[in-house]
């Protein structure tokens, strides 16, 4: 699970990695006002309102903004919420006491799949889109394998002076620097985390060396060695469209997927499956839906429902294999679905396969039901599934 900027900073706070003073976590932009004016008693007039999504380059795209007063930090918020940060819309936002910056670097630990091990990678270019600088100056770019003694007893405070020394960092960030990154790692291994990215990592213009930014992914896996694990996933930021919040709430397996072929199947093999079989009749899935062992009428309409109230979808493939669920059963739920859907413009293709697969057919085929099209093989239920989103998307 990826973490938001506050949470990241949260967890690198009470494992001791150095962050800004503590903020608010505001909804609205009477809580963002009401924040600063708070921080501004503190002693420091000056905020700085975040964007909390889960996405990068907030900056740039004017999710991050300076205020000089209670009114500006209102302002802002007024700007900032709703705002969509590459498809993340704006519901939260962070005020925090603004840092003086008097430079920015680039720090992160990540889990490597591929090295099997952890690697550190530091850059005295910070602020700034680090693959960029990989790019274009991958000397500026310290990349280092952790050894499997130091992902087990912890970096020595010596590597990570050598780290951060190599990066160039200047005399003035390196020890606290090096102190930093010792603490970083071992907050990722006491909260299970995958990734911890401090971009920037900044040298503030009293001589403090802080994290100004935090993406932190935690490994889901691990969720059971951490009492807290679901305290993180917090309303409001989470991305999730209408029909996937739908899903959830009435307990339906559904993925979302970028094509426009409605997929319905009952068994994950069997919808992946579906998957394929339609990519190699040339089209793409607009979502995975295991209507699972029973399909009855409900249990389809409301899978049917589901799927149908995506407007994306130009046509639905139902891919059903008979084992203890019955053909003909699912046929009368299908009709009875459609019954209870009233009209509807897109066409089902039926394939129905196994236990009473042939008395499943002659129901849909004696129904003659002009949005319901039976078809007896996978390969022929995806090539024309495809044909009539096609069809559609082009009318
Ligand atoms: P990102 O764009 O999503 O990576 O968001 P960041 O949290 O990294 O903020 C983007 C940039 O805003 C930083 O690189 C800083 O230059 C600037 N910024 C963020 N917080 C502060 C702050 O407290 N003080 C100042 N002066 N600048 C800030
Ligand atoms: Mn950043």
């Amino acid at each position: 699970m990826d973490l938001v900027e506050y949470q990241g900073k949260q967890l690198f706070g009470r494992n001791g990695v150095p962050v800004p003073p503590p903020g608010v976590v505001c909804r609205t932009p009477d809580e963002v006002e009401a924040a600063a004016r708070q921080i501004a008693d503190g002693g420091n007039p000056l905020t700085v309102i975040k964007a909390q999504v889960k996405m990068g380059g907030r900056g740039k795209a004017g999710g991050v903004k300076l205020a000089k007063s209670p009114a500006e930090a209102r302002a802002h918020a007024e700007s900032i919420f709703g705002l969509d940060i590459k498809g993340h819309i704006v519901h939260v936002i962070l005020v925090e006491p603004a840092s003086g910056i008097d430079q920015e670097y680039y720090l992160s630990i990540l889990h490597d799949r591929v090295g099997k091990g952890y690697l550190v990678i530091c850059s005295r270019e910070g602020g700034v889109d680090i693959e960029e600088v990989n790019r274009t100056n991958p000397a500026a770019v310290v990349k280092e394998p952790l050894l499997p003694s130091e992902t087990v007893d912890g970096l020595p405070r010596e590597r990570a002076l050598d780290i951060v020394t190599r990066a160039n960092l200047p005399a003035a960030a390196l020890d606290q620097a090096a102190d930093l990154l010792v603490k970083l790692f071992a907050a990722l291994k006491a909260e299970d985390a995958t990734l911890a990215e401090i971009n920037p990592l900044i040298l503030t213009d009293d001589g403090r060396v802080i994290a100004l930014d935090a993406k932190v992914s935690l490994d889901g896996n691990a969720a059971f060695r951490h009492g807290d694990y679901d305290e993180w996933d917090v309303e409001g930021i989470e991305v999730v469209d209408e029909q996937t919040r739908a899903a959830k709430a009435a307990d339906i397996a559904y993925v979302r997927l970028d094509g426009d072929v409605g997929i319905l199947g009952n068994g994950a093999g069997l919808v992946m499956a579906s998957l394929d079989v339609v990519a190699q009749a040339g089209g793409t899935a607009a979502n995975f839906l295991d209507i699972g062992g029973g399909a009855s009428a409900e249990t389809m309409a409301e899978s049917l429902r589901l799927v149908l109230s995506d407007d994306r979808v130009n046509a639905v493939l139902v891919n059903v294999f008979g084992g203890i669920t019955q053909c003909d059963l699912v046929a009368q739920g299908v009709l009875g679905a459609m019954e209870q859907l009233g009209d509807i413009d897109r066409k089902l293709v039926v394939r129905l396969d196994g236990t009473n697969a042939e008395a499943g057919r002659r129901i849909l085929t004696e129904a003659n039901h002009p949005n319901v099209i039976p078809a007896a093989t996978m390969a022929e239920a995806a090539e024309r599934a495809v044909a009539e989103a096609a069809a559609r998307a082009a009318a």
